[in-house]
């Protein structure tokens, strides 16, 4: 299955909700979300009709889905683990997703976007506990620290977030601007997930 390319802000637009995937943007007034939130297409207005039971859980699902950018299959596979980590599965869902490489470079504000941090952590640019890691979905775990390759450090984009990103951390994360290191300092609990999110409907619609 092919990944999303078309324009993001139709996706929040679609879920009807701010889902930050255009980076600086999102915090911006430009925001399209800000001044146009009914759902796309010519009869968006229109279209808003009372959902199914279903209906309600599949888009919570995809809500999710698109906010981290994971695609159906590796989405459901995150419900597995979940399903079989000990404690409440919908959260556990969302302690994986927010564990991901790509998602910690974006809370840490190394990344405007999960979609930009992504990107940085294929090319080679991240490094975990001091070794490179450019897979995406590489879990990082509570003490692990995140970086920059020294080399990357001079890139224009890394070297002006010197001056601090303006990011607001989750509780689980400190970041150290001057040496452009984030520390995991915890795993990530449900509180620290400040997207509106109703998981109990997407372990509903899995449990079906
Ligand atoms: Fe969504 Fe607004 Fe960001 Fe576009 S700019 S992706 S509408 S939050």
């Amino acid at each position: 299955m092919a990944r999303y390319t078309g324009s993001v802000c139709r996706l929040c637009r679609r879920e009807g909700q701010k889902l930050f995937l255009k980076g600086d943007k999102c915090y911006s007034a430009k925001c399209v979300f800000a001044h146009r939130s009914t759902p796309p297409g010519q009869h968006g207005q229109a279209r808003q009709r009372k959902m199914s039971e279903y209906g309600i859980q599949l888009r919570e699902k995809q809500k999710t889905r698109r906010a981290w950018g994971i695609l159906e299959t590796q989405f459901h596979r995150y419900y597995e683990m979940a399903s079989n980590m000990k404690g409440v599965t919908g959260e556990n869902l969302l302690q994986l997703l927010e564990r991901r490489l790509d998602n910690v470079v974006f809370r840490a504000g190394l990344g405007s976007s999960r979609a930009q941090a992504r990107q940085f952590v294929l090319h080679g640019h991240i490094y975990v506990n001091g070794a490179k890691v450019d897979i995406p979905s590489y879990l990082v775990k509570a003490g692990e620290v995140v970086t920059l390759r020294p080399r990357s450090r001079e890139i224009p984009h890394f070297k002006a977030l010197r001056e601090g990103t303006g990011r607001i951390l989750p509780k689980w994360l400190t970041f150290d601007a001057e040496n452009l290191t984030a520390s995991v300092t915890a795993l990530p609990q449900r509180a620290d997930i400040d997207l509106s999110i109703q998981e109990h409907l997407i372990v509903e619609l899995y449990s079906r």
